[in-house]
């Protein structure tokens, strides 16, 4: 029986649950697809650079498949909606009599899948969706009283609980198919509209399933153990950098998790706290998949608290233009939005600075900087993307409160002592002793920076604005 396995984001050969299962499941040929859908991708504000990532790991891919006679084809359909017929047609072209497909969680993922379902069970096709992306199905972990966790450290708490009782085991990399006659298709090398980024970025994120286990393998031999007290760094490579990894499912998280626990005696909540911390992220990202499932409007641009809807948000396009182009005169912050553009990802306590910067300090609607980031992040991915951003707006589950907001002077001298990441950033900064280089407006003109702009925001003035206007919203009737 011809069986099918239609990847997405899940771009790996081991531990890849559908993959493993189809291959399982009969003695026929497995091929595997993979659909270009650059108006689909257009309308999630995909980054170039994700999409470049897609094509290098989808053509690595392509080579272990090959070797496994699993022959990769692509297929065009522009917008999900074409799906159901593009794979009803490959289906029927090649007699598959079973889809299997590892889940995904956004609102239209699920439409999408529903609708092939439906399309292909209408031809006596079976269809098959796995627990992969995940370590635990949405809809299993639920309060006493039955509704999804909003709080973190419960949903943490629970998943502890779980994973003590029962550890996700690893799949089975597929045996060798019998040979099959079909050719793999060419992985072109770039979609239209999607321009590829240049080899500087390209090298920062190597494709392929070894040289994520090369990185995976090199964090958890030098920096796991030390990630509680380097993390929140971004001059320190104190982080994993493995997110477009995940993202993109060339890691599964199955496999950083048993990398972790073999550092640790297997241990996940007690023992060493940089791998207890860093476990303890990898939940953050459990936790707002789950969230999406459970509260589908906040992938639908909407605020999890739903009162935050009225909040009245500048229209400020300078503004926003400044904090998009790393041109605000606050360093840290324009530092970070030059580390978004040249590399595709910025460090975590970063994304919270700058976060925290635009929704408080320029009190622009978080809708506008979650879209920025997905056009240019190389890990953009919307129930973590959503879940930050709406954590640092105060608009989200288990958010920020509104009356704490960063100051990133302080959070610049706090996580940049030195100014290094500063310095790599704003060179025309470089030249500044690391007790002035936070905040250069207060030397004045004649000894500060003559090509640094002058900061765009008064932070203690903003900071009262947005404290106002939160305040506002408490008030509404
Ligand atoms: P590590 O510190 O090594 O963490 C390991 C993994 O845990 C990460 O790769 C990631 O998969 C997961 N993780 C860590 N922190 C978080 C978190 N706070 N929420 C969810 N998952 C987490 N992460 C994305 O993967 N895609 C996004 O689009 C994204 N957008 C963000 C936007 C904002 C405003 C904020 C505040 C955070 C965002 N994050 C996002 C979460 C986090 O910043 C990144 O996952 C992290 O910086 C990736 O670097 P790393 O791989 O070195 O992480």
């Amino acid at each position: 029986m011809t069986r099918l396995v239609w990847l997405r984001n899940d771009l790996r050969a081991h531990d890849n649950t559908a993959l493993a299962r189809a291959a399982a499941q009969g003695d026929g040929s497995l091929l595997a697809l993979w659909l270009i859908s650059p108006g689909q991708w257009r309308a999630h504000d995909d980054a170039p650079a994700k999409v470049d990532f897609w094509l290098r790991n989808l053509a690595e891919l392509g080579k272990t498949l090959a070797a496994l006679n699993i022959p990769l084809l692509l297929r065009h359909a522009e917008h999900w909606d074409d799906a159901p017929g593009v794979l009803l047609e490959l289906c029927r072209e090649h007699g598959v009599r079973s889809v299997h497909v590892n889940a995904e969680y956004g609102v239209h993922e699920q439409r999408r899948d529903q609708a092939v379902q439906a399309a292909l069970q209408g031809a006596g096709i079976a269809w098959h969706s796995h627990l992969d992306q995940i370590l635990f199905q949405p809809g299993s972990l639920l309060t006493k009283s039955g509704g999804y966790f909003q709080v973190f450290s419960q949903f943490r708490k629970r998943c502890y609980a779980e994973l003590a009782a029962h550890l996700p085991t690893l799949q089975p990399l597929p045996a060798i198919q019998p040979p099959c006659a079909i050719a793999s298709d060419p992985v072109p090398a770039a979609v239209d509209g999607f321009a590829a980024p240049g080899d500087a970025l390209r090298q920062l994120w190597p494709a392929g399933e070894a040289a994520a286990h090369r990185r995976l393998s090199a964090f958890a031999d030098q920096h796991l153990e030390w990630y509680d007290g380097q993390r929140d760094f971004p001059a320190q490579p104190g982080t994993s950098r493995l997110s477009a990894y995940l993202v993109a499912g060339v890691l599964s998280p199955r496999q950083c998790l048993h990398a972790a626990l073999a550092i640790n005696a297997g241990e996940f909540a007690s023992g060493n706290p940089g791998v207890v911390s860093w476990i303890n992220e990898m939940l953050w990202r459990e936790f707002y998949k789950h969230i999406l499932v459970g509260y589908p409007r906040v992938s639908m641009g909407r605020a999890f608290r739903t009162e935050t809807e009225a909040l009245a948000w500048r229209e400020a396009p300078a503004d926003l233009a400044a904090w998009q182009q790393g041109n605000t005169g606050i360093p840290i912050v324009d530092a970070a939005m030059r580390q978004l553009s040249a590399t595709g990802w910025m460090h975590n306590r970063l994304r919270m600075i700058v976060a925290m910067f635009l929704t408080k300090n320029l009190l622009i609607d978080w809708r506008h900087g979650e879209r920025w980031f997905m056009q240019n992040l190389i890990d953009g991915d919307l129930a973590a993307n959503n879940g930050g951003w709406q954590w640092s707006a105060s608009t989200g589950t288990d958010a920020a409160p509104y009356f704490r907001i960063f100051n990133p002077l302080t959070q610049s001298e706090k996580f940049d002592p030195d100014g290094a990441f500063i310095r790599q950033w704003v060179p025309e900064l470089a030249g500044l002793n690391k007790r002035d280089i936070h905040n250069p407006a207060a030397l004045g003109g004649l000894f500060g920076a003559p090509d640094y702009p002058r900061p765009i925001v008064d932070l203690a003035r903003s900071r009262e604005r947005a404290l106002a206007a939160f305040k506002a919203l408490d008030q509404t009737p």
